[in-house]
């Protein structure tokens, strides 16, 4: 699996970086728990702890809304790295 020798090392990232508050704008943070297909990683993948687990899923579905990321991609569309078509 692709998706999960990105995160061998099982640590939560926010934890590490001292993360308070998880902005929906800023998607440099959100990347850490999407896939490729942006949806939301689960937490026994990306070893976040619960707190900071909630805030960024609670953080991608506000990007959703806010069309910041998709809800679906297209098998077509689907790429390497999804974030080099944001920025
Ligand atoms: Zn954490």
């Amino acid at each position: 699996m692709a998706e999960r020798r990105k995160f061998k090392k099982r640590y939560c990232r926010y934890c590490e970086q001292k993360v308070e508050f998880i902005d929906y704008k800023d998607l440099s943070m959100l990347k850490f728990s999407l896939s490729e297909r942006f949806k939301i990683m689960p937490r026994r993948l990306t070893g976040n702890c619960k707190k900071h687990q909630e805030m960024v899923s609670k953080a991608i579905k506000r990007a959703r809304q806010t069309a910041l990321i998709p809800y679906i991609v297209d098998r077509k569309n689907v790429v390497e790295n999804p974030f080099d078509i944001i920025k």
